[in-house]
């Protein structure tokens, strides 16, 4: 099916060279978006305008989406990606916290809540291991995340330097124009272009967060796991999320219990398998049993335990939150010989031929 429509060119909607580098689709952008701004602009068509530049520079400025575009066009954008991945991963405060502002808000009306990027909130997976949880108590684990930039303090303004009241608004964060009209004198109040509202600039910017306040890292911090977590369970840790602007967001965690290969957990029984031999199943023996956390246990087997049943160990399974632990539980599996030697095959039939004679059953 053939489009009618005209195409975008994200290149011409910047105004930029289709080799345009990085700062330069930067810098385009920052000075389309100044002019268009909804709060500065308030016609139908700045908000158009706005919307439009603002993909053009998702894309742009995206080195992935980027070579997309230039290879399928939009058609290769809008294929690959969801709206909502377009703006994923742009950092549009790093653009415009120059100008002493925080834009999240101002996106999330715009466009919808484009999730991570504007929330201060992360959501990651979280793999346990049913060792974990018995063990329950500290786990470390890796986050990345925005932390406060050591360098600035979190404020993004350069050390030695401080913020100056908005030179444009005089700290007002509002721009009042007058005009004169045939009914009188007209007052118009439009937020102010330089630091959109904040009143206030830093003098000089953070070399080292570039304004922003804060800086990307990968760190690792201790958990506390609750012992009685369950699989599909969220965990809230408070303040451990994205950091901006003197707030830091939570952290949760998706909870994934790790299938355990030899064990089980049901409440605060622990279920499992002990193989025996079938000489063992008739006469009775105790036979080692490795727990889960590598307590070694004598378990009695009973003379004529069947395949399939059950013994019960008091007291060796899970811990419970306050006190106690939960029964360990382990099904007999009957294991028959593949292989029997002569004399072996001498003896059973012997023993065969007396249970002929002697059945008890
Ligand atoms: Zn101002
Ligand atoms: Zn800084």
């Amino acid at each position: 099916m053939s489009s009618e429509r005209k195409k975008k060119d994200y290149y011409e909607i910047l105004g930029v060279s289709r080799n345009a580098t990085q700062d330069e689709i930067k810098e385009a952008y920052r000075k389309l978006a100044l002019k268009y701004h909804p709060d500065v602009n308030k016609s139908k068509e700045a908000e158009e305008k706005f919307k439009e530049i603002t993909e053009a520079y998702a894309v742009l400025s995206d080195p992935e989406k980027r070579r997309q575009y230039d290879m399928y066009g939009e058609e290769g954008i809008y294929s690959q990606y969801t709206q909502e991945d377009i703006f994923r991963g742009v950092n549009f405060e790093d653009i415009f916290r120059d100008f002493g502002i925080d834009f999240s808000d101002l996106f999330k009306q715009f466009f919808g809540n484009y999730g991570a990027e504007y929330s201060l909130d992360i959501e990651n997976d979280l793999d346990l291991t049913l060792q974990d949880l018995y063990r329950g108590g500290r786990k470390e684990i890796v986050v990345s995340r925005y932390e406060p930039c050591k360098a600035c303090n979190g404020t993004g303004v350069e050390k030695g330097s401080r913020w100056i009241t908005c030179p444009e608004c005089r700290g007002s964060g509002q721009i009042r124009s007058y005009r004169r009209t045939p009914f009188g004198s007209m007052v118009t109040v439009t937020t102010c272009p330089r630091c959109l509202g904040a009143g206030r600039i830093p003098e000089k910017v953070c070399k080292v967060c570039h304004g922003t306040g804060r800086v990307y890292t990968t760190s690792k911090i201790e958990i506390n796991v609750p012992i009685d977590v369950k699989d599909g369970e969220r965990l809230r840790l408070k303040g451990q999320g994205h950091y901006q602007n003197g707030q830091k967001g939570d952290l949760y965690l998706n909870v994934h219990i790790i299938p355990d290969l030899r064990f089980k957990k049901d409440g605060y029984d622990l279920y499992s398998e002990i193989e025996i031999n079938y000489l063992d199943a008739i006469l009775g023996t105790f036979i080692k049993f490795e727990n889960i956390d590598g307590e070694e246990i004598n378990v009695e087997i009973p003379k004529l335990t069947q395949n399939g049943d059950t013994i019960r160990i008091k007291g060796k399974g899970f811990p419970k939150p306050y006190f106690g632990r939960g029964d360990l539980i382990l099904k007999v599996k009957v294991k028959l010989p593949n292989k029997i030697s002569e004399e072996e095959k001498v003896l059973l039939e012997k023993l065969r031929e007396y249970s002929k004679q002697h059945s008890v059953n």
